[in-house]
């Protein structure tokens, strides 16, 4: 039976379907990586951060046009931006690019005024934490409950306009 060597992990295999793709690019030498190789470099590819930017940059594109929204963000330009960020932009606490799916301390992107939509000058890299909790309340509840804490301490009497609803 025919082998060929793949010329990335150097191993042997058949020269069937199951080890390789079969598809012979035209005077290509390309074609001599095996499966295992292949979706090795997909699942590095998947995980890698310019990936996920591409992810975020694309959806948000798509959601921007549906919902008639500004945007104007580009994959180079987010990519530096959140490479440059170290920390929270909110509460101020490091913030990390690879740290597991459910940590408070991964970035997440946030469009600071929702209704401006995913522009350079609206955009914010935050904390998990921090985007929870701002993405749950409308700026009335944060008045209330930032006017409850500093009445609670003393630190502003009765007289304080509320938030109003
Ligand atoms: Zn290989
Ligand atoms: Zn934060």
């Amino acid at each position: 039976m025919k082998e060929a060597v793949c010329l990335e992990c150097g191993h042997v295999f058949p020269w069937t379907k199951k080890y390789w793709n079969m598809v012979t690019p035209k005077g290509g030498r390309s074609h001599k990586i095996c499966r295992n190789c292949i979706n090795r470099h997909r699942r590095e590819k998947n995980s890698s951060l310019e990936n996920k930017v591409a992810n975020l940059v694309s959806v948000h594109r798509y959601q921007c046009k549906k919902k008639d929204l500004p945007f104007d963000l580009d994959k180079k330009w987010l990519l530096e931006k959140i490479k440059n960020t170290t920390k929270c932009e909110c509460c101020g606490k490091p913030i990390y690019i690879n740290i597991n799916g459910n940590s408070d301390k991964k970035w997440q992107l946030d469009k600071v005024e929702p209704s401006k939509g995913y522009i350079k000058s609206n955009i914010a890299i935050i904390c998990r934490r921090c985007n929870r909790i701002k993405s749950s309340a409308t700026i009335n509840d944060i008045l209330m409950i930032t006017k409850y804490v500093l009445q609670f301490r003393g630190v502003i009497g009765d007289s304080a306009e509320p938030g109003t609803r």
